[in-house]
């Protein structure tokens, strides 16, 4: 289940200046779509549409064959999974901020989910463990910590679609690669859009779609899209 399909999406955040013109692409259940393309292409705001932060004036987006616009923003975050760019953590313990998401989750199961994240061995390392404070008053993190908190967050919500909105782009190309290879594992057997800047992190994606000016300038796998340049 998940399947997003993305039917004639039109959109202008102000009513003046078409940012979205004519978007039409799936995401098919369980597979992987990213999309690429130059800053200010429009990337950013297909996935704020399917999340519903907006909604789009012409044209519709459907999960599972329904419209978003007919679900409540609560039940559409119950499916839809987002690591952004820049993780905003809660000044609380890690384990809450592990947590958010499915409160009632277990100690044993917060644990499973870092350790998929590859941070429990970090987090095992601080005085208070899972009780240490982050932000302002406690410890601050790295970005690529942030980032390693925020995927145990969405592995322990496991929720059917993920939105992975240039999730890696922020970071130096070491950690990059470590969380890359985290964000494989999360995003395996679940229907997934991938907002990249460069083709060359979206190499295992199912089909590529490459955004510019508002329209799909050019779609297929990596390998066809490199043999066409
Ligand atoms: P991308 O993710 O491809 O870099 P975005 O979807 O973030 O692009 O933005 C597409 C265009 O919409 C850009 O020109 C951007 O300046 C504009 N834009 C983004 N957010 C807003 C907003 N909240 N209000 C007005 N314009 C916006
Ligand atoms: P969800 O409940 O599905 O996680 P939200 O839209 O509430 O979705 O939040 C998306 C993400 O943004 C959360 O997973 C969390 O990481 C972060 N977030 C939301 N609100 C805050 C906040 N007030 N402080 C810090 N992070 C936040």
């Amino acid at each position: 289940r998940g399947a997003i399909a993305f039917r004639d999406v039109h959109f202008a955040y102000d009513g003046a200046r078409p940012i979205l013109k004519g978007i039409s692409f799936e995401v098919p259940a369980g597979k992987t779509v990213a999309v690429v393309g130059p800053s200010g292409a429009g990337k950013s705001t297909l996935s704020r549409l399917l999340y519903r932060f907006y909604d789009v004036q012409r044209g519709s987006i459907t999960i599972d064959g329904q419209d978003v616009r007919d679900v409540t923003q609560k039940s559409l975050r119950a499916v839809i999974g987002m690591v952004p760019q820049d993780t905003v953590l809660f000044n609380d313990t890690i384990a809450y901020n592990i947590r958010y998401g499915r409160v009632t989750a277990s100690d044993a199961e917060v644990e499973v989910a870092a350790e998929a994240a590859q941070i429990a061995d970090f987090i095992r390392g601080l005085p208070e463990g899972y009780l240490a404070m982050v932000g302002e008053r406690g410890l601050k993190l790295s970005g690529g910590e942030k980032q390693r908190v925020a995927i145990a967050r969405t592995i322990l919500k496991a929720p059917p679609i993920l939105i992975l909105d240039e999730a890696t782009s922020a970071l130096d190309t070491k950690t990059e690669q470590e969380i890359q290879a985290a964000l494989d594992i999360v995003s395996r057997n679940r229907t997934t859009l991938v907002i990249a800047h460069r083709l060359s992190t979206v190499i295992n994606a199912d089909e590529i779609i490459v955004l510019k000016d508002g329209v799909i300038a050019e779609r297929g796998t990596h390998g066809e899209l490199i043999e066409r340049d």
